[in-house]
């Protein structure tokens, strides 16, 4: 069983689980605190309650059970929730173009030629992210089954990616 505390990051030092970055000093942080089979004791994983919303929804959805208070409070039930509806959406991570042709999408089977838009898919694990291979942009649908905050999550997790990229993808992604 896992517990859930948000307090104000006191330093830059934690990382986000969800979206691999550093956490700001002064940002809410929400803690995950739980057995780690990895090292034989407890851990807190620590989140942006946003990047939560969208890669690890029980912790929101446990939080906002338990009485946790947080700003933004509807808006992120509402992602976790479509998010532990899709769980393949909330394996959605990176998007790039791929720089070889050697990955084949785990949607439809075939090979991600190169320079495609691929985006990778991670999956949670005691508190670890997994990487575990890579979907063509335009087989979202076929693999989560829905494209319903697809773009959303693309924008969080590849800050990186310019508006002229992004509408590429969006292109690809919704078809
Ligand atoms: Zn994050
Ligand atoms: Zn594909």
């Amino acid at each position: 069983m896992a517990t859930y505390a948000t307090e104000i990051a006191s330093s830059g030092r934690s990382k986000c689980r969800g979206c691999e970055r550093s956490i700001a000093k002064g940002d809410v942080r929400l803690g995950e605190t739980m057995m780690n089979p990895r090292v034989d004791r407890e851990t807190t994983f620590w989140y942006h309650p946003l990047c939560a919303a969208y890669k690890r929804p029980p912790a929101i959805l446990e939080f906002l059970e338990q009485g946790g208070e947080l700003e933004d409070a509807d808006r992120l039930r509402q992602i976790a929730e479509v998010s532990e509806a899709h769980p393949r959406m909330a394996r959605l991570h990176v998007a790039h173009v791929a720089p070889s042709g050697r990955a084949t999408c785990r949607a439809c089977r075939e090979t991600i030629a190169k320079d495609d838009w691929r985006i990778s898919v991670v999956f949670f694990e005691d508190g670890y992210l997994n990487p575990a291979g890579y979907i063509h942009a335009g087989c979202v649908e076929a693999y989560a089954e829905t494209t319903e905050s697809a773009m959303d999550r693309v924008k969080l997790f590849n800050p990186e990616l310019t508006q002229a990229e992004l509408e590429m993808l969006a292109e690809s992604v919704e078809g």
